[in-house]
């Protein structure tokens, strides 16, 4: 009998009976073994109706038991050993060093959320007591704090195997908070998803935690539609397409009870070289450059898509050498064919305008996965005309823009719709650096000073999220400990006694969390 992949209903392994669908090794071409189906919409419902099922119990376990059930997913997944990578690297011929790295960045950030649920003082507690004899009317008792949201839908991204698919940030961060998880793995790497789901399993059932904690299903868009519509769902986190982040905001939108969507859809992340950068020469800044719009065969939300400065030498030898660069760079296998023909169709949407100019020689695909870096130059005047140049070109394609003066780099800077990242390279004194700071800290999640936007420290400070078409919500993040706040809800106790108060509120503070007491940091 044939061996085919199975889905999650809770620990409930089984067979699903949709449409038939294969991992793809992209090197290759060649169908992986075994055989996958998408789950029938029974499947889906039972797993929403499990996690629903699960919510009561797993929302009252204490931050030091989820923290446990965090680490114990890290342990799991470590303990999966070269299995899980050299699965990774058959379903997305990623370099094995980047998926070694993608594993530790996934198993730190289950680990960094175990450590912010012992600490505590994330759910941000507020007691303003009771003052019965104050005039004109007595003031009440209130008490405030975060509590989970409810089941919780995540879709795993294709270019992130590991950190942002089944046991990635999404996943970690709606458990931390409390809320049980139904996956919707990426139909790109389904094997990779089923190593991870089991480990994920097994370290629930050694947390002795409720079953439909969590549930991993497979499909494309029909199963995912399915999923973000259902009556018991409360939030869906996704990570991919403009279109498809959109179409999943909007159906959960149209919903009898709409749910949020937190949907990361990347961006073009503009790079602006002002001329004090280029004061002392452009070859790093053009190896920097090259480099983050390669890295990853430029398969990454932060790559830095377009390139800004003012026409005149030094941006011209900035582009000759970034296109030289890119030119030597060998090409690389993108995740799968039709991101590889997106690309293609990128490129060719680029070069339909008259006023753009190719700077690469080489560029372009190769192959149905193989490609190599482009480099594209268009004048600011043309750039501010055709909105659609500004569009995410998934890989790595660069738009040089060179503008007339720099209120014209003002203006594109103007122009931009809202963005992951953007970067300022210039003098620390140039005042020009200052005011385009002040034009993009409007537009972005996150402003760089130097630097490259790749490659996104995980930590408490970092903001990975941005204005509309960046996110569905700019008031987030889904990178960092923020990324829980996503998942719940504040919740108002007016009056209540205090052995009846989540231990967070009690006036004995057991948890011995930092408070807002009294309008006083405790
Ligand atoms: P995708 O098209 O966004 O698909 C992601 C997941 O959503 C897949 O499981 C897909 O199912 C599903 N889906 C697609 N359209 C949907 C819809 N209308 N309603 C509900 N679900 C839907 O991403 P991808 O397959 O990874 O790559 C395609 C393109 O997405 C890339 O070329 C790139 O432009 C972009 N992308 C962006 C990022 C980023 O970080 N910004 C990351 C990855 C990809 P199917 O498999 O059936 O389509």
């Amino acid at each position: 009998m044939e061996i085919q992949g199975t889905h999650f209903v809770g620990s409930h392994e089984g067979v699903p009976g949709g449409d038939v669908f294969y991992a793809i090794d992209p090197q290759t071409g060649e169908k992986l073994d075994p055989i996958f189906r998408a789950s029938e919409p029974q499947a889906v419902d039972q797993a929403v109706a499990l996690a629903a099922e699960a919510f009561d119990s797993f929302r009252r376990t204490s931050g030091a038991e989820r923290a446990r059930f965090l680490e114990a997913i890290a342990d799991e997944l470590e303990a999966l050993g070269d299995s899980l990578l050299e699965r990774a690297q058959k379903e997305t011929a990623l370099p094995a060093a980047r998926l070694a790295g993608e594993r530790g960045r996934t198993c730190g950030q289950l680990r960094m959320f175990a450590g912010l649920l012992r600490e505590g003082s994330w759910v941000d507690a507020r007691i303003d007591r009771a003052q019965p004899d104050r005039q004109p009317v007595p003031k009440p008792d209130v008490r405030r704090m975060r509590v989970a949201l409810g089941p919780v839908a995540v879709f795993g991204a294709s270019n992130f195997p590991l950190a942002f698919s089944v046991a990635g940030g999404d996943t970690a961060s709606a458990l931390a908070a409390g809320c049980p998880v139904v996956v919707k793995a990426h139909p790109a790497h389904p094997g990779t998803s089923e190593l991870a789901a089991r480990a994920i399993l097994r370290a629930a059932n050694a947390c002795g935690l409720h079953d439909g904690v969590f549930s991993m299903v497979h499909g494309g868009a029909a199963t995912g539609r399915h999923l973000v519509q259902h009556p018991l769902l409360e939030a869906v986190a996704f990570t991919g397409s403009a279109a498809a982040g959109r179409a999943l905001f909007d159906a959960a939108a149209a919903r009898p009870r709409p749910i949020p969507v937190f949907a990361e859809m990347g961006s073009v992340n503009p790079l602006f070289v002002l001329e004090s950068a280029m004061e002392d020469g452009v070859e790093a800044l053009a190896t920097g450059y090259a480099q983050s719009l390669t890295l990853g065969v430029g398969q990454f939300c932060t790559n830095p898509g377009i390139l800004i400065g003012c026409a005149g030498p030094r941006f011209e030898s900035l582009l000759a050498a970034v296109a030289a660069r890119l030119d030597q760079a060998p090409e690389g296998t993108m995740l799968t064919e039709g991101i590889c023909t997106n690309y293609a169709r990128g490129l060719e949407r680029m070069s339909e305008f008259e006023a753009v100019v190719r700077r690469t020689a080489s560029g372009g695909v190769q192959e149905a996965t193989r490609a190599t870096g482009a480099l594209f130059e268009v004048d600011g005047e043309t750039f501010l005309a055709n909105p659609d140049l500004a569009h995410e070109v998934f890989g790595p394609a660069g738009l040089a823009v060179a503008c007339r003066d720099t209120e014209e780099v003002r203006d594109v800077a103007r122009s931009l719709e809202g963005q992951l990242t953007a970067t300022i390279h210039c003098a620390a004194t140039d005042p020009q650096g200052a005011e385009l700071l002040g034009i993009l800290m409007n537009k972005v999640g996150r402003v760089l000073w130097g630097g490259f936007p790749t490659g996104v420290e995980v930590c408490p400070s970092m903001q990975h999220g941005g204005p509309y078409p960046a996110t569905t919500d700019p008031r987030f993040t889904s990178v960092g400990t923020a990324a829980i706040e996503r998942f719940v809800r504040p919740v108002a106790y007016q009056g209540v006694p205090d052995a009846l108060l989540p231990p967070e509120l009690q006036d004995g503070n057991p948890l011995g969390i930092s408070r807002l007491e009294d309008n006083r940091r405790i």
